[in-house]
């Protein structure tokens, strides 16, 4: 059974082969068994090029490098707080979706249309922009998680998207864009479109294994 590293080096095949990043446009981590430290992909990694060798194992507490690539991502102060910040989050996905940067850069909210869209994604939070890289952006970015969002705009810049699971953080990402897609669309027709219910009696927090998971 492929275990979370495995996992995310198809995550990154997967989402460089969609389009919904180009390349090297973010990176990828996953909380090691004993959740002290996380496997990160390494800096200057192409997301659709990654082996095991590609990941870092750092610490969580302090940053330290423990095994594998030697030089983790310029980001990972980002993943770094955000696990600090939730405990119960397992993997953080970091990319550059083109049109969820857009519509956030030109003041408009992501809305959630679809049943997928509330189901995964839940809230879209943003941050202001911070120069990549910085623990200022890592600081604030964890900030607006702490209370169990999962789904943040880094404005000018990216998303960072939390989860419990590989496969849910992915599923995630890509609702998250396609609700970007979906709120483009509507204001291209030039109406508000109505958001899909999420009354929390009949929205538990999303797990990839709920029962209840849409298909
Ligand atoms: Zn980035």
């Amino acid at each position: 059974m492929p275990d979370a590293v495995d996992q995310l080096i198809e995550v990154g095949r997967k989402v460089v082969a969609t389009g919904l990043v180009v390349g090297s446009g973010g990176n990828l981590s996953a909380r090691s068994p004993d959740g002290d430290a996380c496997w990160i992909t390494g800096a200057g990694t192409w997301l659709d090029e990654l082996d095991r060798s590609a990941f870092s194992l750092v610490r969580i507490g302090d940053g330290a490098v423990l095994s594998g690539h030697p030089e983790p991502s310029t980001e990972v102060l980002l993943h770094l707080r955000s696990f600090q910040a939730r405990p119960d989050a397992k993997v953080l996905i970091h990319l550059h979706p083109q049109l969820s940067v857009l519509l956030d850069a030109m003041g408009h909210r992501i809305r959630l249309v679809t049943t997928d869209h509330a189901f995964y994604v839940q809230e879209v939070r943003r941050v202001p922009w911070y120069r990549p890289g910085t623990e200022d952006l890592a600081r604030a970015a964890a900030a607006v998680v702490a209370d169990g969002c999962n789904c943040v705009i880094l404005a000018h810049h990216g998303c960072s998207v939390l989860a419990d699971s590989v496969e849910l953080a992915h599923k995630r990402v890509l609702n998250l864009e396609e609700a970007a897609r979906a709120t483009h669309a509507a204001l291209l027709l030039g109406e508000e479109v109505p958001e899909c219910p999420r009354p929390p009696q009949v929205w538990p927090a999303a797990r990839a294994s709920a029962p209840v998971s849409p298909s």
